[in-house]
C-alpha cells in the first residue's frame, strides 16, 4: 500500500515556519506582513474559505484585513479598493476571492493587483516569471505550489528525468503545476479533455497530478506501480450511506484502487486542500520580506 501524504501536517509545518519568520521580521524592526482578502457577494463556500484565510493569517501574526462587499458592488468600486490596497504600505498581499459576480470582469480585477502584492500568482507578470523560470521573485499560485511541496517531501527537490503527467490545464492549477515540474527537471505532459488514450498516458507517469474536477475519474489501473499521485480534485458527491441528503468529499482519483498501485498518494480531504491556505501565507511572508529589502525565505 502507498505511503499516505499527510497534507494537513505539512501545511501545519509551513504555517509554523511562517509564524517564526514573521516574528524574526518584526524583531528586526519591520512591520508585520499584511494580507488583505476581498470578497464580493454571499457565496457560502467562498465565505468559508475567506474566514479560514483570515484566521490563518492572524495565527501567523499577520496584519489581516478583510473587505466584505455586497454582490451589487460595481467593478469601478472594486478597482478603487484594489488601487487603495496597492498603495497601502501596510499591505503585502491582496487576494480577491473568486468567483466574482458576473457583472465584474475577473481578469481586469486580477490584472489591477500590483504584481508584487499578487500573492495568488495570477497576474500576467507572475505567470510570465513562472513560465520563464524566474522563481526567486515569482509568486506561484498556491495550490500547485503546495502540491509541489508535497511532491518534494516524497521525492526530494531534484526530480531530474522523472515523467510527470498533469491532468488538467487550468491557469490556476494545471499549467502552473506543469511549469513547476518542468523547473524541477521532470519530463512533463499536460493532459486535458481532448487528450487521447489518457489511461495509457497516465501509466507512464512517475508523478501523476490530477486537477480535473471529476469524481474518482482516475482509476487504479491508470497508475504506474510506485508512482507519486497528487489528487488536487475536490468533489462533493452524495453519500446516502451516511443518511438521507448527506454528502462526502472525494478527489479526482479513485483513492482505494490507486493506493494499491502508487508509492505515495494524497488523500481527499487532508492532502492538497490544506496546503493552499498555507502557501498563501508563505507567499504573503515572501512579499513582506521582499518589500523590506530582505532575501525571500526559501
Ligand atoms: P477547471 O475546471 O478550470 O479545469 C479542469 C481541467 O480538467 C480542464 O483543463 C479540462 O480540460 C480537464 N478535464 C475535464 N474533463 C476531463 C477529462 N474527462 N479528461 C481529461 N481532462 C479533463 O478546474 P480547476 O483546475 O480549477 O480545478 C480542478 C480540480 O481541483 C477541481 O476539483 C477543483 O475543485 C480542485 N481545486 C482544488 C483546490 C485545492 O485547494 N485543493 C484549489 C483549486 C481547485 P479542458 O481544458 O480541455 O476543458
Amino acid at each position: 500500500m502507498a505511503e499516505v501524504i499527510d497534507g494537513k501536517s505539512v501545511a501545519e509545518d509551513v504555517v509554523r515556519t511562517v509564524k517564526a519568520l514573521t516574528a524574526e521580521l518584526v524583531a528586526k524592526g519591520n512591520a508585520k506582513p499584511g494580507l488583505a482578502v476581498v470578497i464580493v457577494g454571499e457565496d457560502p463556500a467562498s465565505q468559508v474559505y475567506v474566514a479560514s484565510k483570515s484566521r490563518t493569517a492572524k495565527e501567523c501574526g499577520f496584519h489581516s484585513l478583510q473587505h466584505t462587499l455586497p454582490a451589487e458592488t460595481s467593478q469601478e468600486a472594486l478597482l478603487k479598493i484594489i488601487a487603495d490596497l496597492n498603495a497601502d504600505p501596510a499591505i503585502n498581499g491582496i487576494l480577491v476571492q473568486l468567483p466574482l459576480p458576473a457583472h465584474i470582469d475577473a481578469g481586469k480585477i486580477i490584472q489591477a493587483i500590483a504584481p508584487q502584492k499578487d500573492v495568488d500568482g495570477f497576474h500576467f507578470i507572475n505567470v510570465g516569471k513562472l513560465g520563464t523560470g524566474e522563481l526567486d521573485t515569482a509568486f506561484v499560485p498556491c495550490t500547485p505550489a503546495g502540491s509541489m511541496l508535497l511532491i518534494e517531501r516524497v521525492r526530494g527537490k531534484d526530480l531530474s528525468g522523472l515523467n510527470a503527467v498533469v491532468v488538467g490545464r487550468s491557469n490556476i492549477v494545471g499549467k502552473p503545476m506543469a511549469n513547476l515540474l518542468l523547473a524541477a527537471n521532470c519530463t512533463v505532459t499536460i493532459a486535458h479533455s481532448r487528450t487521447k488514450e489518457l489511461p495509457a498516458l497516465a501509466r507512464t507517469a512517475d508523478i501523476l497530478v490530477a486537477a480535473v474536477g471529476r469524481p474518482e475519474m482516475i482509476k487504479g489501473d491508470w497508475v504506474k506501480p510506485g508512482a507519486t499521485v497528487i489528487d488536487v480534485g475536490i468533489n462533493r458527491i452524495p453519500a446516502p450511506e451516511k443518511g438521507e441528503g448527506k454528502s462526502r468529499l472525494v478527489g479526482d482519483v479513485a483513492y482505494a484502487e490507486a493506493a494499491k498501485q502508487a508509492g505515495a498518494i494524497t488523500p481527499v480531504p487532508g492532502g492538497v486542500g490544506p496546503m493552499t491556505i498555507a502557501m498563501l501565507m508563505a507567499n504573503t511572508l515572501a512579499s513582506a520580506y521582499l518589500a523590506a529589502g530582505l532575501k525571500r525565505p526559501s
